[in-house]
């Protein structure tokens, strides 16, 4: 006998997996550079090179940093170097025992939904979305609310989001920029939701914490801005990770910030750590610690993703494509072209084009193109696009 719940997280089907695997099975067919995979979220430049320099003069000078156990919310040098980087960017005053370190965005995102649940709690998601929320919030015995996605920008339907707020919303997640959409959010629509948020708040009389999942955070393009959402919203946590920016999704690296000012802060942080206890989540990986927390001022050289976004935008919506227009990150979103987005993606590989429908990212109707892939590929891809949309004609 096994947990149900479990049994059926562990085996149900991952349609990112299989059509990984369908790539890998197609690749020994008609070789792998005529599989065209846009499927996966692995970022396709390498990491700093500061990143290996420093955790070689580490693993050498620094004996007593590595290997050992640290702090459970993870070492205090560390967590300090992440409030005085956050300090120095945003102009706040972070301080170290506000940041839990973790591993990675999941693990953050973990640890503060099961330290907020309480009985009949509820957090309300805005689709598209990271499909692991429903996991994560379920796993801490809350339930996910979806608000169905305002598809022409990707930014957020207010009118079904009030709707949706009620008593029992103990948070709402926002993932700005985006995966899947790759949009970023406006600061109109960041201050549209924090209005909402304060009167709701008052209304039921309880904070309503705003969960900003920000690991695209440093993944923006030319003309866009990711505002620093606490200065926004005051009673915001925020889930961060070096997955992306540094190119590290291996190490799994990330952490928590719960500012001093927000509601009932020193139980949040006291109960994320409470959480990250109960998951087994402490004392994150001790040498990545130390180097990302050297290094956090620092990105991967992130200029391709905007190349290979520039590129896909424009050629796709040249073959009649409907793309919302991304800002970030390293996906892009655009409308299938007959609304079964699985017959599309299905179709889609006929061209040895792989692409995720958008239904399990909770905007049918659509397919996720994760671009982090070499700029060449996508040249070589172009006249694939232009093949299926012309199957349709
Ligand atoms: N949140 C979002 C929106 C993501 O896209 C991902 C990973 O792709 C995560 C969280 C998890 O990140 P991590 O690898 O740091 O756990």
């Amino acid at each position: 006998m096994v947990s149900e719940r479990m049994l059926g997280l562990g085996t149900a089907r991952s349609v990112i997996r299989e059509l990984f695997e369908y790539g890998k099975q197609r690749a020994a067919v008609v070789g792998p550079e005529n599989v065209f995979d846009f499927s996966l979220g692995n970022p396709s430049v390498p990491a700093p090179d500061a990143v290996n320099e420093t955790a070689i003069r580490i693993l050498r000078e620094q004996p007593e940093l590595i290997h050992c156990y640290t702090s459970a919310q993870g070492d205090a040098q560390a967590r300090q170097r992440f409030a005085d980087s956050l300090n120095r960017r945003f102009g706040a005053s972070y301080t170290a025992d506000q940041l839990y370190i973790t591993v990675g965005a999941a693990a953050s995102l973990c640890c503060v939904f099961g330290g907020l649940t309480c009985p009949e709690d509820e957090f309300i998601v805005f689709a598209p979305y990271f499909p692991e929320y429903k996991v994560f919030i379920e796993g801490a015995g809350a339930k996910m609310v979806l608000i169905p996605p305002e598809i022409d920008h990707f930014q957020i339907d207010f009118e079904a989001f009030e709707k949706a707020v009620g008593p029992h919303t103990k948070g709402v997640v926002v993932n700005t920029p985006n995966n899947p959409s790759g949009v970023v959010y406006s600061k109109d629509t960041l201050e549209r939701l924090a209005a909402v948020l304060t009167a709701k708040s008052q209304e039921y009389g309880h904070p309503i914490y705003l969960i900003s999942d920000e690991p695209y955070r440093e993944i923006v393009f030319q003309g866009f801005e990711v505002p620093w959402v606490p200065h926004i919203y005051r009673d915001t946590i925020v889930c961060y990770s070096f997955s992306k920016s540094l190119s590290l999704p291996g190490e799994r690296l990330g952490y928590v910030l719960v500012p001093g000012d927000i509601t009932d802060s020193a139980e949040v942080y006291a109960a994320v750590a409470g959480a990250g206890r109960s998951l087994g989540y402490v004392n994150a990986p001790s040498l990545f610690q130390q180097v990302t927390s050297l290094c956090c001022d620092m990105t991967s050289d992130l200029k391709v993703y905007e190349e290979n976004c520039r590129l896909l935008t424009s050629s796709l919506r040249e073959m009649g494509y409907h793309v919302a227009q991304p800002g970030g990150a390293f996906y892009l979103f655009p409308r299938s072209l007959e609304p079964d987005d699985l017959a599309f993606s299905e179709r889609a590989k006929k061209f040895d084009l792989l692409l995720v429908p958008g239904s399990g990212f909770g905007a049918p109707g659509h397919v996720r193109i994760a671009y982090c892939v070499q700029t060449e590929m996508i040249q070589r891809a172009l006249p694939k696009f232009k093949a299926l949309a012309d199957s349709y004609l």
